[in-house]
């Protein structure tokens, strides 16, 4: 089995990485290279500003190539508790960006002819339970009647057509989500936005950031640059001058496997839809399958940290899952496991705005593939002066209470959320 990145072993790597040292002087500096910074590197270059893209490991290493490949629309967070939140205009407009965060990926992908697999799938979310089905109803009615008709309930009777597992109660269906290669769509926006005009720098980690006279010296290991700008495009970043960041994220690892290709037909078996799935527990699943007929099995098996040790234990009880919702397949061959930190905010929305001067966005929540791209486009434009309107504006954002960077609490966490999910 390989410890590694189905997306990232299966792409072709970037290679328009800077050879030199660090130096120089850019307009904007931005920091990260996921899709967030991938993103807001290509918008820049492309309006003529001058930028470096500053990456501690290798480009799209870290969330953006370990995810499971999911480009849904749709909030992480219930949408009439958001409209509770922060009332029904500005819940429709977090709801609309992700709408436009999946057509930005679209269009990227087709405008610069990245080939990635992108395909409308549609995305399913599965009722575990009869009153997790009530709650859909219910939520569906909200959602065609303020912002999405373009979702349907599926009965349970009709869910064959769907999924190989007759244990759901029903879905919802979301028509506007997409999947994606994620691997080679993040290594070839990297090469869109070096070919626009982008220095990138990888195995260029951040140890410091100072302002002086208006301006920002950016220290790292191989070198200082000065800017005028900076993005932070860190993610769930555990290293670097980013503490005030850490205190306010909580860095939880989510675990994947994806099988040996199964052939065409034992794969139309499983997931007929061929949409993007999530189930409704808390600490439920995300599964989809490849080009290559493979199937790729997610979720939070453990609350626990991603280190190699951690992602294997946690593809085991990944694989019991698996083997317990497609028996069919119980025997096929697991290829790969791995793990990553995704970047979560406490009410589960992201948060982007400026801090000491600089632009961040982060907080996707589990959400990013196609937010982070639409919030790297977003600060881009942000940082040149662009009247942009930040569905993300404002958000109040207090540090987690008792969390100084590193999230001890949580096995606690993870004991809630089970309990929650045995109850409820
Ligand atoms: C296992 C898993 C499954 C997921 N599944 C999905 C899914 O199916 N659909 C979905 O929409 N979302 C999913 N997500 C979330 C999604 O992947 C992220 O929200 C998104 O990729 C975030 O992109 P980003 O660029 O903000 O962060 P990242 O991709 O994490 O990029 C941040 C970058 O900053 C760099 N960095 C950090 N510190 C420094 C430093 N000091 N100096 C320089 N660089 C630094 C890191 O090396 C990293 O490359 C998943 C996440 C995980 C972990």
């Amino acid at each position: 089995m390989n410890p590694a990145s189905y997306w990232l072993d299966t792409a072709p790597p970037f290679i328009g990485s800077s050879p030199e040292p660090v130096s120089g002087r850019y307009d904007v500096v931005v920091i990260g290279g996921g899709f967030t910074g991938l993103s807001a590197a290509r918008t820049l270059a492309r309006l003529g500003v001058s930028v470096a893209l500053l990456e501690a490991g290798k480009v799209a290493s870290e969330a953006s190539g370990r995810n499971g490949g999911h480009c849904n629309n749709g909030l992480a967070h219930d949408f009439s508790a958001t409209a509770a939140a922060h009332g029904i205009d500005r819940a429709r407009e977090m709801y609309r960006a992700f709408d436009a965060g999946v057509d930005l990926v679209e269009e990227i992908v087709r405008s610069e002819a990245i080939d990635c697999h992108f395909v409308r799938s549609g995305k399913l979310k599965l009722a575990a339970k009869p009153a997790h089905f009530d709650s859909m109803r219910r939520a569906r009615d909200v959602l065609a009647r303020e912002v999405d008709d373009d979702t349907a309930i599926i009965e349970r009777g009709d869910l064959r057509a769907e999924i190989g597992n007759d244990g759901y109660h029903g879905g919802l269906l979301y028509r506007r989500s997409a999947m994606l290669h994620v691997g080679k769509f993040g290594q070839g926006l990297a090469g869109v936005a070096a070919r626009a005009g982008a220095t990138i720098f990888e195995d260029a980690a951040v140890t410091a950031i100072e302002e002086l006279a208006g301006q920002y010296r950016i220290g790292t290991i191989r070198g200082t640059v000065v800017a005028d700008k900076v993005i932070l495009a860190t993610g769930a970043s555990q290293h670097g001058p980013f503490s005030w960041f850490r205190r306010r994220l909580v860095p939880i690892g989510s675990f994947i496997i994806v099988t040996e290709p199964l052939g065409e037909n034992l794969a139309r078996d499983i997931m007929p839809g061929g949409r993007t799935c999530t189930t409704t527990q808390n600490i439920g699943n995300y599964f989809r399958l490849t080009p290559d007929h493979r199937l790729v099995w997610g979720g939070r098996a453990r609350f626990a940290m991603s280190s190699p040790r951690s992602d294997l234990k946690s593809g085991e009880i990944l694989q019991r899952q698996l083997r317990a919702v497609f028996p069919q397949i119980a025997d096929c061959r697991i290829d790969y496991c791995w793990g990553g930190l995704v970047d979560m905010t406490q009410d589960r929305l992201p948060r982007s705005g400026t801090h000491r001067g600089m632009h961040f966005a982060m907080g996707f929540s589990g959400h990013g593939v196609q937010m982070s791209t639409y919030m790297g486009d977003l600060m881009a434009r942000e940082a040149v002066g662009q009247d942009v309107a930040n569905p993300w504006r404002d958000l109040d954002w207090s540090a987690v209470p008792f969390h100084f960077g590193k999230p001890w609490f949580l096995p606690f966490v993870g004991l809630y959320y089970r309990a929650k999910d045995r109850w409820s």
